[in-house]
């Protein structure tokens, strides 16, 4: 089969499904069957291809496609036409991956649910009624539709793992600084980090090579060689590698068919030759009020920059108000109200006399948890945990209790405020509700090859 058959396999599939999930934003017909004419005309000339080229692929709408839009879900970017490619969308361009189009997702990448999208819910393609996670529900539910093979997603806090593991997909956030920011919608900078999803581990590991590597324009990025994921994606070799239980993500509040098949992982891999010890990082317990003070504070810096005068939308405008009144009108008018509680509540948290608090506090927490999961890797290579308490539940159950919601990140989060790497892929359907389970592996940093070693023995 041609690239171009593909591609247009997957349109269509699209135009007949998509209407009812609700993946896509913008589904771009035209870039998607040039790029896979391109790679099909570099094959009849008997050119060199990467293992990915004519493979489409569902962009979350985060990322930055030279002429074609990019919302961040949010309608303070509505109609906007980025001038530029992100070094992300970059990469997938020059390892001839077709993009289909950009992926609904939260605004600003602010939730769990990708019910804050600005332009409606997405469904989980297991049940229409309930959430596909968040923030990247639109790139899960792609691939758990077959609307797509591959896609990209971003994880601040969860929001690649969170998705995967309630679609029953396989979801990497990598080390922080593998992949490049460049041109990636800012939410909090020192958390942020794109990866891959897809549906083997295999396939997100080709994908983790395409998109994985130093790049100047983000002065984060790491400057260090890609470590061997696809060779250990094909190996899935784990004896004598030591697994460690997190205590701490099990009890009150995990759903008991969760804790079920996660508990079958565990001792899959002790059959596989692994050696499974259980590990205490008390500090993991504070993580989620660390993370909702780091991340809004990072977050009420980074939207500044939506004043209404640069880009996007521009609200109230008559020539008779102020360039401040403007902005105010603006922002009233293009953030919704998750965006608005976090902008307030990271202004608060960084505001003098609170900052020491609040601020400050967190920043500790978060040196704490850096020295878990250092004693941690002392003991053993990776740590395993469920990826998320629950599996999928019901659309607008917990819209409005933010806690609630934030519950959801309670066992991913550790690994962003360290930088770690981590992976969740599906363990099984729980059996009280036939929905899928996500296992979470962790990694220490640049060690992100044991993610896919670990994952391709279990899968
Ligand atoms: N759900 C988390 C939040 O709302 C994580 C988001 C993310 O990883 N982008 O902040």
């Amino acid at each position: 089969t041609s690239a171009v058959e593909v591609a247009k396999a997957h349109l269509d599939r699209i135009a007949a499904i998509d209407e009812k999930v609700h993946a896509f934003l913008h589904v771009d017909t035209e870039g998607a069957l040039a790029a896979a004419r391109a790679v099909d005309g570099k094959r009849a000339k008997g050119e060199k291809l990467g293992p990915l080229a004519g493979v489409p692929l569902a962009l979350k709408d985060i990322f930055t496609t030279e002429g074609v839009p990019t919302t961040v879900g949010s309608k303070i970017l509505e109609g906007w036409i980025p001038p530029y490619d992100a070094t992300l969308t970059r990469k997938l361009k020059d390892a001839g991956i077709v993009i289909l189009g950009k992926t609904n997702m939260d605004e600003f990448a602010m939730g769990s649910s990708t019910e804050n999208s600005a332009y409606g819910p997405t469904g989980n393609p297991w049940d229409l009624t309930r959430i596909p996670g968040g923030s990247g529900g639109g790139s899960s539910a792609a691939l758990a539709s077959f609307q797509a093979p591959l896609a990209i997603g971003t994880d601040t806090g969860g929001s690649i793992r969170q998705p995967a593991a309630v679609t029953g997909t396989v979801g990497v956030k990598p080390t922080y600084g593998a992949v490049s920011r460049y041109g990636m919608v800012a939410f909090s900078s020192s958390l942020d980090q794109g990866g891959p999803c897809a549906r083997t581990v295999l396939d997100a590991a080709l994908l983790h090579e395409a998109i994985a590597g130093h790049d100047p324009l983000d002065s984060t990025s790491i400057d260090a060689p890609v470590p061997p994921v696809v060779e250990a994606a094909r190996s899935g070799d784990v004896r004598g590698l030591r697994v460690g239980v997190v205590k701490e993500f099990a009890g009150e509040g995990y759903q008991a068919g969760v804790m079920e098949r996660f508990n079958d992982s565990v001792e899959m891999l002790r059959e596989l030759g692994a050696e499974v010890v259980e590990v205490s990082c008390p500090s993991f317990t504070y993580a989620l009020a660390a993370y909702y003070l780091i991340a809004p504070s990072e977050c009420s810096s980074n939207l500044a920059r939506f004043d209404g005068l640069r880009y996007g939308l521009r609200t109230g405008d008559d020539g008779t108000r102020s360039a401040e009144e403007v902005t105010s009108l603006t922002r009233e008018a293009g953030f919704g109200p998750e965006v608005k509680r976090r902008i307030m509540l990271g202004t608060y948290a960084l505001s003098s006399g609170y900052y020491d608090a609040y601020y400050g506090s967190a920043q500790k927490v978060r040196t704490l948890i850096t020295r878990d999961f250092e004693r941690a890797f002392g003991e053993v290579d990776v740590l395993v945990s469920p990826t998320t308490p629950t599996t999928a539940f019901p659309i607008g159950e917990r819209a409005d209790d933010p806690m609630a919601m934030y519950l959801a990140d309670l066992c991913t989060i550790p690994a962003n405020l360290a930088g770690n790497a981590a992976m969740s892929l599906p363990c099984g359907l729980a059996p009280e509700d036939g929905l899928p389970v996500g296992l979470q592996i962790i990694a220490p940093a640049l060690a992100d090859d044991r993610l896919y070693r670990v994952g391709a023995a279990v899968e």
